[in-house]
This record gives C-alpha cells, structure tokens and sequence, in this order.
C-alpha cells in the first residue's frame, strides 16, 4: 500500500507533469464504487470546467484543490495509481475513473483490486480533520511526537499505524522506524522512555524521509506494486534493512531478521536489536 513516501511521490511527479493550473473538461467514471462521495453524477456535474489549482498531500491522500471551491481526495488504498495520457494513447486494464483535460490529455485512474476512494467535497475538514500531524512538518518536533505517544496503553506498531495519532505512515516505514530506534513492535507505548521516544522520532522521520529520496518503494513487478506517475518504480526496495527481509543478516547486528504477525499485520524485526 502507497504510505507517505509514495503518495509524495507521485503528488511530486503530477506537478512535474504539469498538472497544476490544467482544466478538468469533464469526467468519466467507470467503476462508480471508485468515487465514495458525492454520486458519480453529482461528482461529474461539480468537477467538470473547474481547474486544478494545486495538488499537495495530507497523510496518504492525494489533495487536488479546485477553482471552483471544491477538494478532490484520492486514496490509492492497495493498487490505485495516476496516469497521465494523451488522449489517443491506449488505456491500461483497470481505469477506473478518466478526468479529460485541456490540451489534449487525460488524467486516468487504474485500480486493479478496486479499493482505492475518490471523495469530491467542499468541507475538507470531514476528510482531514481527525488526522494527526505530518511527522515530516518542519513545526512537528520530538517533544510533539512524544506527547502522541505517551498517552496511550498501546502495542507501538498499530499505535503508528494509526492514522489518527500520526499521518502518513504504513507497514513498511513502522517496521524499518522501529527497527532504526531499536524498538519492539509489541512494546506498549507507556513504557517507553524518553530516549526511546526520541530515537523513535527520529527514526521514523529519517526512513520517511529516505524513502521520498528514493522516490517510493516498489517491491515486486505485480500490476498491484507501486508505480508512480505514468508507471515510474521507486527504488527504496534497497533502502529497506527489515521489511520483507526475513531471513537476511539485521544491518546492525547480522542476527537473521524475523518475520512475525502484529495486529493481523506481517511484522519484521531484529530479535537482538529489539527486544519486547
Ligand atoms: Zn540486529
């Protein structure tokens, strides 16, 4: 699933595309699942002569603001991914949803497990109001973190996971943080010390923000991988020193990395470096 890394990817890359400040002629909506609000007919009449002023990304959601006052959310959930066509270039299996721009080009939506969600609204607040903070804000210091996670009793993998304690972050990037800081997954989070709790800010912010350098990470060749704008891999694959790397000597340490199950969540560890 695309975390933070990925979705700032691709927000990055549809600017360099040029999408900003393109025209939204109209929309086609193949799979009406794919758009969770309005209906798909209220979401074609609002969305249609309104430009795309700017694109940003909050938590893992793609954020296209429109002139006509409305916000687009697109969630890529499992397998959703953006491509920019021209009108004429063959469509992949799977587009789900075609917004036709001016110029001559197309921006397509391709989902081949069809669980990625388009929302359409004017009160962006019911979408992003309840999500914590981003860990990359240049405002979101240790001292912050900290105060997320001392106030739970929790397992610290599903608390990272959570996207209401922290934005942005997935199965790949908890894993290779907990790891950076040395910390278990199933440690409750109450008994973290202070240290901890700074290494811990400190890692995910750097495996965050290694995984943007690389431009995402892309594990296999499936259809259902993660590709960015127009099919482009990212190359954190390398980046990463525990997730799927069970068997493999730990970076640290060369304990063989193990695989365990968290919160019904595939989980990848160091059982030297960390311990519950
Ligand atoms: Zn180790």
């Amino acid at each position: 699933m695309p975390e933070l890394p990925e979705v700032e990817t691709v927000v990055r890359d549809l600017h360099a595309a040029g999408l900003a400040g393109r025209t939204i002629d109209h929309a086609e909506v193949g799979w009406h699942r794919t758009v969770g609000q309005p209906s798909v007919t209220l979401f074609c009449r609002r969305i249609a002569g309104a430009r795309i002023d700017d694109i940003t990304r909050r938590a893992k959601y793609i954020v296209l603001s429109l002139s006509s006052g409305d916000t687009v959310f697109i969630h890529l959930r499992m397998t959703g991914r953006l491509e920019l066509s021209t009108n004429a270039s063959p469509r992949s299996p799977h587009t789900h949803v075609v917004l036709h721009l001016d110029q001559g080009e197309q921006l397509r939506y391709v989902d081949p497990r069809k669980f990625g969600r388009w929302v359409l609204t004017d009160t962006p607040d019911d979408i992003t109001g309840a999500l914590g903070p981003e860990p990359l804000d240049a405002a979101f210091k240790a001292s912050h973190f900290a105060e997320r996670i001392e106030g739970h009793r929790r397992m610290l993998k599903p608390l990272l996971l959570d996207q209401h304690v922290i934005a942005g972050l997935g199965n790949i990037y908890v894993d290779e943080a907990l790891w950076d800081a040395g910390l278990h997954p199933c440690r409750l989070s109450n008994t973290v010390a202070k240290d901890e709790l700074n290494a811990l800010y400190r890692g995910v912010r750097k495996v965050l923000r290694r995984g943007i350098r690389a431009m995402g990470t892309s594990l296999g060749n499936a259809d259902t991988n993660f590709y960015s704008v127009s099919g482009r891999r990212g190359r954190n694959k390398d980046g990463l020193r525990v997730f799927r790397r069970t068997g493999d000597p730990c970076p640290k340490c060369k304990t063989p990395i193990q695989r365990l199950m968290v919160g019904q969540r595939s989980t990848h560890i160091c059982p030297t470096c960390q311990v519950v």
